[in-house]
């Protein structure tokens, strides 16, 4: 069963988006291999979202590595990267 990308609620197949906390699911998009022009926009996006991860706008990094990987639902990098950037929201909310 796939899993929200941002709260890692379980959602059903065919769901758009998350029942809980409103994340738009990508999971129903990934059919069939992206096209070339959608690995360049993807690309330009995964860029974009390394420059908000540096200033340390996380969640602006994950929302636009989101729609990248929309573009692109087989990139590794940029789902590791979101893996990474929730990683450390996480810990930052943990801080006193
Ligand atoms: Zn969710």
């Amino acid at each position: 069963m796939p899993t929200c990308p941002r709260c890692g609620a379980q959602c059903e197949r065919e769901d758009r988006y998350c029942g809980k906390c409103g994340q738009r699911l990508f999971a129903t998009i990934t059919k069939g291999k992206a096209t070339q022009e959608a690995i360049r926009v993807a690309k330009v996006r995964y860029k974009l979202g390394l420059i908000y991860y540096k200033k340390g706008e996380l969640l602006d990094a994950i929302e636009i590595w989101q729609r990248a990987l929309e573009d692109d639902p087989e990139n590794l990098a940029i789902k590791l990267l979101i893996e990474r950037a929730q990683e450390e929201q996480r810990s930052e909310r943990n801080l006193p």
